[in-house]
């Protein structure tokens, strides 16, 4: 079959890219590996999971009738929530005609003789399309679980982002569960409600805070409405994709004292970003940075009460911020139930599985259950995993052997009329998701209007744009504490990945003015052409 342009996802990208491109007149078709709509909101569904950016902010800004239609019912929605409104969003925009469930992409193409994709799935169908559209996800591929002895294992083991759709009752159980970033800190709390006795086996401790999670009602919907469009337009203009903080001040402009009391009203905002927007310095300076780490770490100190305990929960080895911080609901306070038990593996490592339960290097603890909350093969995982060729038959994963290299995020030279959504080296993870597909998705669909009023068929990343975008990627980047964590935003959690920062950190709003100037300025560092031949580079856009 032979469509304009194929999308492989049906997360939130996909749905609104075949939203757009219906409305530009494409043919345009999705393949979606699951059974159903909803990307990462699909397969997370372990205990707990919830977003961490607020629902009335994580949720689509394109239309008044879906921001009106659908009522969010708490400040933070949870996983089916967020399932349902991805369903919500298919129904109303009668999406599903056009996306193919169950259809996982295997390789994918580029034909420099004929312009167009040609992708292969596991069901056997070949397609084609002029376009190929990546909507992966940036976290949709669990890392291979790099601990020995995993299928040794007699008891019952799940990942948290592979979660059985029919949920699992840890009642009466023996459970470990091994990790403690996002996924294991919402899941703790709820597996320890259920469970005889848990044990947390964790390497680095997390920067929690909390969420302070609250049903929302209608007069407080009402009030986020009315202030919609300026709140929208300063969330496309922020750093983070939600409205910033004014950041006017040093950490050490002021007194120890006002310090103090700013980074008590920004735990009490229950919101990831507050802490870190207080002072425009703290993701750039390591003293500045240490002021808000111990205030959270004597916040956990004051939670906590067994003090070995809190002291082991402390993070010490980096900067607050450079790893994604996580957002709770009594987490911390789990560790204070006598049948929740805390296991410091840089202590006493993890040597391996073994048939009843986990043996470190002290002592074999028996378990009923384990829980890997061990994260992802982030950002490239879902786009390498797909075997993307391009002119003379290039491998992007061969491509991208040292790291990514992209032009804005969007777009890679020598992969004509392939767009990546919230790609490596644009803002992504480090923005309220849904803005950032919205920008990309938009970008994408002015572009192929601008080619079609042009008479262009093929569009590319010129190779000095590229390589002037990697450049400025990384030379922000390494401005920041962010090089400084062994962070999944450096690849650094899988064991060979090269170690560079994934996303890019100009903010969200910087990011979507330079793709504007690039657009405006006939979308320089681009060429373009008809029938698979390009004209001439435009000169690169600067950093
Ligand atoms: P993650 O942040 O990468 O955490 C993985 C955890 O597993 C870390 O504590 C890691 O320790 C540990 N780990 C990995 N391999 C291990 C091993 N061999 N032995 C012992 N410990 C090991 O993954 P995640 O929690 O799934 O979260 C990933 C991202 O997804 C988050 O940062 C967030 O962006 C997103 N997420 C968001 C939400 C939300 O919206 N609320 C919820 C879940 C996830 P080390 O740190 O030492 O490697």
């Amino acid at each position: 079959m032979r469509y304009d342009t194929l999308i492989v996802g049906a997360g939130f990208a996909g749905l609104y890219m075949l939203h757009r491109l219906r409305g530009l007149g494409h043919r345009a078709r999705v393949l979606e590996a699951a059974a159903g709509v909803g990307g990462t909101w699909y397969h997370n569904r372990y205990p707990g999971a919830r977003c961490d950016v607020q629902s009335m902010d994580y949720s689509f800004s394109f239309s008044e009738e879906l921001q009106n239609e659908w009522d969010w019912s708490e400040k933070y929605a949870t996983q089916p929530e967020i399932l349902r409104y991805a369903n919500f969003v298919a129904d109303r925009l009668d999406l599903r005609r056009d996306i193919q469930f169950e259809t996982r992409v295997e390789s994918a193409r580029y034909d420099e003789g004929e312009n167009l994709w040609r992708i292969e799935t596991d069901t056997g169908e070949v397609l084609e399309a002029r376009y190929y559209v990546i909507a992966t996800g940036c976290l949709s591929v669990p890392k291979a679980i790099d601990i020995e002895g995993t299928d040794d294992f007699q008891g019952q083991s799940y990942h948290t982002a592979d979660w059985p759709r029919e949920g699992v009752d840890f009642s009466g159980l023996r459970v470990a569960v091994i990790g403690t970033g996002s996924s294991a800190v919402q899941s703790i709390p709820i597996i320890a409600g259920q469970a005889r006795e848990l044990t947390v086996f964790q390497r680095t401790p997390a920067y929690s805070l909390p969420a302070f999670n609250r049903p929302l009602d209608e007069a407080e919907r009402a009030a986020w409405r009315a202030e919609y469009p300026e709140h929208r337009h300063r969330s496309r203009y922020s750093l983070f994709g939600v409205p910033d903080y004014p950041m006017d001040k040093g950490a050490f402009d002021v007194s120890d004292e006002e310090r103090a009391a700013a980074y008590e009203a920004a735990w009490q905002t229950g919101t990831l970003i507050a802490i870190l927007q207080q002072y425009n310095d703290l993701l750039v300076d390591e003293k500045a940075n240490e002021t808000a780490a111990e205030f959270v770490r004597n916040k956990i100190r004051g939670i906590v009460e067994d003090p070995e305990v809190a002291e082991t929960l402390c993070p010490k080895s980096f900067p607050i911020g450079t790893k994604r911080a996580c957002l709770d609901t009594n987490y911390y306070q789990t560790f204070n139930l006598p049948h929740v038990h805390l296991v410091d593996v840089r202590k006493t490592p993890i040597e391996r599985v073994t048939a009843r339960g986990v043996k470190t290097a002290d002592q074999e603890r028996e378990f009923d259950a384990i829980v890997y909350a061990t994260g992802f093969d982030a950002m490239t995982g879902a786009i390498v995993n797909v075997d993307v060729r391009g002119r003379g038959g290039r491998e992007l994963k061969d491509k991208w052997a040292d790291g990514p290299r992209t032009y804005l995020g969007l777009t890679v030279s020598d992969f004509p009329n392939l767009f990546m959504i919230t790609g490596p080296g644009s803002p992504s993870v480090m923005s309220n998701m849904i803005i950032s597909i919205e920008q990309h998705v938009d970008w994408i669909c002015d572009c192929l209007s601008w080619m079609a009023a042009h008479g262009y068929d093929t569009v590319e990343a010129g190779s000095d744009a590229e390589q002037g975008w990697v450049e400025h990627v990384n030379e922000v980047a390494n401005a920041t504490l962010f090089p400084q964590a062994n962070s999944w935003y450096m690849g650094a959690n899988v064991p060979g990945k090269p170690r560079l920062f994934l996303p890019y950190i100009g903010g969200v709003g910087p990011y979507r003015v330079k793709c504007e100037e690039v657009a405006a300025a006939d979308y320089e560092g681009f060429r373009f052409g008809q029938g698979g031949k390009v004209g001439a580079t435009r000169p690169a856009a600067a950093g």
